[in-house]
This record gives C-alpha cells, sequence and structure tokens, in this order.
C-alpha cells in the first residue's frame, strides 16, 4: 500500500494536528531505509502522535482498514527493523520524548518511547544516575527496548532487557495494556514485559516505559592491552571473567580497525590486536589492584603491552572512536555498504569464533573487519561490498551463514544485540527450532491479521 486514498487522509488526518500527519514525499523517503543497506517500500505516510490514546485510536483504525503500521524511533537500526515492507503508516514516535518522572530514591524513571538514551542520561546525571544501555547511536528508548539493544558496558550492567520494569503497550487492534510492576521483584504470571523487549515492534507499541537506573561509578580505568594475534586477546577474554575482575567493557579490536581510527581520530594507539578494557570502582586503589591483576591474567595468554588512561579526556577518545568504529569503516569504503555479522557465543567458545571468521573472510578475500563486544560473547564482522554486484555481495552473504551455523552450532545466537529485522529472519528457523513455531503462534494470537512491522522477524 504506498498510497492512502482521500478516505484515508481524512480519518487519519482527523487523529492529529495538521503537522503531524503527512503524505509528503521527502517525509515517506526518510523513513524507507534505516542505516542499513536494506530499502523499505515507500510508506503511503507519516504519522506523529503525542500521546496513548493517539497512538490507540490510530492502530484501532489500522486494524480496521488493513493498514500495515511500521513504527519508528531513530531508525539507526542495522538490519531493516523499522524499514517499511508494505507500505502503509509509519508511526513515528520522536516527539513522544518526555521524561515524565525520575525517582532517584527507587532508582527509577518513567519515560516516553521517543525519549533518546543521551537526554535520558544527561537528566538521571543529575541525580547521580545512569541508564546503562549504550548502542552506539544515540537512539530512541523506544527503539531500544524493541531492538533489546546493548553496547560496550553490557558485560557489566546487562542488555536494555534488564533494566525494563514496566511497559505501556497499545497492541494491533488498538487496545492498550500495562505490563509488569515498579517492584525490585515479581513472581507474577507470565513476564509479558520481556515478551515485548526485543520484540521490534512486531506486537504492538510501546506508548511509556518504567526504566530501572544505577548509580554512576565514582572512579573509572581504561586499558588497552596488545597482544601478538586476535586469538590470544580473544583467550584473555573468557579468563578476565572467570577472575572476577568485572571489567565495565571488554572489547576485541584488530589491528586493520585500529589503523584507521588512528588515521581519523589520531590516536596514536599501537596498530596491534587489542582489548579495550575499563573497569569502575569506588576508589583508585581498588582499580589498580584490579588493573594490575588484569595484567597478570593478560600476560598468560602472551599480551605484550599495557596502556592505563585515568585521565578523563583520553579515555573519552577512546570509547566515542570505539563507539563510531561503524561509522568509521564507511568512511574509510565510500559508496560501499556494510553487511553487519552480529553472532554470540558462550564466552569459552569465543576465540573459535573469532580464528574461525578470521580465516573464512580471508579465504573469501572479502574486506571485513572481525572485532566485537568480546566481554559478551558478540562478535562483529562487518563486511564491506557493493549490494549491487552480486557476485561480491553473495561472498558476504555466506560468510554471515557460514558464521551464524557456526554459532548456532556452539549453542549461541544469529543476533547478540541488533535483531532481527528483514537481515536475520532467514536463521530464525535454524536458531529456533520448534520454537520457532509458537512464536508464530504468540504473533498470530497478538496480530491476527499480521499488520504489525510486517515481515520482521518472520
Ligand atoms: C553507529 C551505530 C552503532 C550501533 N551500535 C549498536 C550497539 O553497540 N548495540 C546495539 O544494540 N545496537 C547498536 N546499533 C543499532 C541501533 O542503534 C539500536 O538497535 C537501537 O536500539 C535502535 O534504536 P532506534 O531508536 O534507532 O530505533 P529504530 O531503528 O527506529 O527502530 C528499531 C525497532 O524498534 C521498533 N520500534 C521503534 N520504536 C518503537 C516503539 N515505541 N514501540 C515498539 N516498537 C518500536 C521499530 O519498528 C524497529 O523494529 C548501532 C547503530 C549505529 C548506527
Amino acid at each position: 500500500m504506498d498510497t492512502f486514498t482521500p478516505r484515508h487522509v481524512a480519518e487519519l488526518s482527523a487523529f492529529v494536528t495538521s503537522d503531524r500527519f503527512s503524505t509528503g514525499q521527502s517525509n515517506r523517503e526518510l523513513h524507507r531505509h534505516d542505516i542499513s543497506f536494506h530499502l523499505g517500500t515507500l510508506p503511503a505516510g507519516i504519522i506523529w502522535p503525542l500521546t496513548t490514546d493517539e497512538v490507540s485510536r490510530i492502530l484501532s483504525w489500522a486494524y480496521d482498514n488493513d493498514v500495515p503500521v511500521t513504527p519508528w524511533g531513530a531508525g539507526t537500526s542495522t538490519e531493516g527493523n523499522p524499514v517499511p515492507t508494505r507500505g502503509g503508516l509509519v508511526v513515528d514516535l520522536t516527539l513522544m520524548n518526555r521524561i515524565l518522572d525520575i525517582r532517584p530514591q527507587d532508582l527509577q524513571a518513567d519515560v516516553e518511547p521517543g525519549v533518546l538514551r543521551k537526554e535520558l542520561n544527561r537528566q538521571a546525571g543529575k541525580h547521580g544516575l545512569f541508564f546503562p544501555p549504550d548502542p552506539g547511536a544515540d537512539a530512541t528508548i523506544g527503539g531500544m527496548i524493541a531492538n533489546n539493544a546493548s553496547g560496550v558496558q553490557t558485560v557489566k550492567y546487562g542488555a536494555t532487557r534488564d533494566y525494563v520494569m514496566r511497559l505501556t503497550v497499545v497492541l494491533p487492534k488498538g487496545g492498550i495494556i500495562h505490563t509488569g510492576c515498579k517492584a525490585p521483584k515479581s513472581s507474577s504470571g507470565y513476564d509479558l514485559t520481556r515478551l515485548f523487549v526485543g520484540s521490534e515492534g512486531t506486537l504492538g507499541i510501546v506508548t511509556e516505559a518504567t526504566l530501572r537506573l544505577t548509580g554512576i561509578p565514582s572512579h573509572f580505568l581504561a586499558a588497552t592491552i596488545r597482544f601478538k594475534d586476535l586469538e590470544s586477546a580473544s583467550r584473555a577474554v573468557a579468563l578476565m571473567i572467570g577472575s572476577g575482575l568485572g571489567p565495565a567493557a571488554l572489547e576485541l579490536l584488530p589491528p586493520g580497525l585500529i589503523r584507521l581510527m588512528n588515521r581519523e581520530k589520531h590516536l596514536g594507539l599501537p596498530e596491534e590486536p587489542s582489548l579495550f578494557c575499563e573497569f569502575h570502582g569506588i576508589s583508585k586503589n581498588v582499580l589498580q589492584e584490579t588493573a594490575d591483576l588484569a595484567k597478570e591474567v593478560c600476560e598468560d595468554c602472551g599480551a605484550v603491552g599495557f596502556t592505563f588512561e585515568t585521565e578523563e579526556g583520553a579515555r573519552k577518545d577512546l570509547w566515542r572512536a570505539r563507539h563510531e568504529a561503524w561509522e568509521t569503516i564507511h568512511r574509510a569504503h565510500p559508496k560501499k555498504q556494510t553487511l553487519i555479522v552480529d553472532a554470540a557465543v558462550p564466552i569459552s567458545r569465543y576465540p573459535d569464533i573469532v580464528v574461525f571468521s578470521q580465516k573464512i573472510v580471508e579465504e573469501y578475500r572479502a574486506v571485513g573487519y572481525v572485532f566485537g563486544h568480546a566481554g559478551d560473547g558478540n562478535l562483529h564482522v562487518v563486511l564491506v561490498g557493493d549490494p549491487a554486484d552480486t557476485a561480491e555481495w553473495s561472498k558476504l552473504e555466506a560468510i554471515n551463514h557460514a558464521i551464524v551455523e557456526k554459532a548456532v552450532q556452539v549453542g549461541g545466537t544469529c543476533t547478540g544485540e541488533h535483531g532481527v529485522g528483514i537481515g536475520k529472519r532467514k536463521f530464525m528457523q535454524l536458531e529456533h527450532g520448534e520454537s520457532y513455531h509458537l512464536m508464530r503462534q504468540i504473533k498470530e494470537t497478538i496480530d491476527p491479521k499480521w499488520l504489525m512491522n510486517p515481515d520482521k522477524i518472520f
């Protein structure tokens, strides 16, 4: 459905003020793709609701009129997650961006879905608190909930799922439900909150969330640890975690990517296989002891060099460079696109998947950067190519496929954090077997017409 009839336009326009519904070409184009190569179909229109009741009226109308609906946050997904595939209506949540309440004494915040995570952290920071899940992009809380996003600090603090206590969700037919509670624990019935976290907008639209916050640590120490090869670096990962060092970040980086970062950001880092780590603690002394122990553990795995960074500016530069790794790769390969492997495995199998991935990228003579959130067993291989060059792109697809198969074989997953979207649908049966059919039944029960974010996950 790429155009609305005059009746559709009149009825939709009645739900919101005139500046919050558009069938204009540029708005439609802007909501046709996320940051990936996945190109959707043009939606017929975009609507910007302000309240749960407006969302409810819009979804009820869409259901009665068989109009496909795609929720939209900041559009920073990497798998086509918010991309319309059957036209219809995009519900853009960015104007529902109020932080409704911060309750420092409960370590909680109530937010609307369009709140950006950096803004939430600015406001929570005034109370000495923060919301730890940190995808590189300044994503919306709704998009993070829908993708169960995580990031470099997940190894210590957990993923978005671990911070969502209560949700208000508008279901595909327009019904409004509240899931979960504000108590720190509950054994009350099915955990519907966690059903909606990671559902990628296929089961309804989140219009409000109560989030758990945590205290900002008082002391930080970052370290770069260099190894002779990526395998040794990845072997150190399980040991660091097993030694109870509790790193707050533990990232694997290859020399090729550090070279690009140095070139762009003038970091002056040695271009060797490395782990970027960070530790958070209650005093400088505790951090120094932790760092000394980390050094010993890494030396046992063949580490060849250490640099500790306590100075705020240098530490922030390091992490900014890591957060922008994907953009840096894109800038180094203009006119190319990237296919991002996002597999995750048990950490004991991390060295195997790293070595396997390096080997297969070489065998196919592809351009690919092997790195990742090592502390979570999460591997990104950013493969560079041109989707229009079918021979080249099919090689990248084959590499992605082989790595996912290997990850699933050892009990892992096709996506550690980016979600399924369009790109990883083909792996769902492989990974979930019979459970995949139960997922379909759940979808069918909640959205019998399959109108909510169609063609995603399934
Ligand atoms: C440079 C860069 C680095 C990144 N690094 C990471 C990383 O380290 N870890 C990580 O997890 N991700 C990462 N990402 C991916 C992305 O930022 C996250 O997945 C993020 O959570 C997407 O949020 P968004 O607001 O952009 O949502 P969108 O992309 O707009 O939407 C995401 C999904 O949520 C649905 N949705 C949006 N709002 C709602 C709502 N209110 N209710 C129901 N469904 C909704 C959409 O339909 C879609 O399926 C990165 C992206 C970039 C560009």
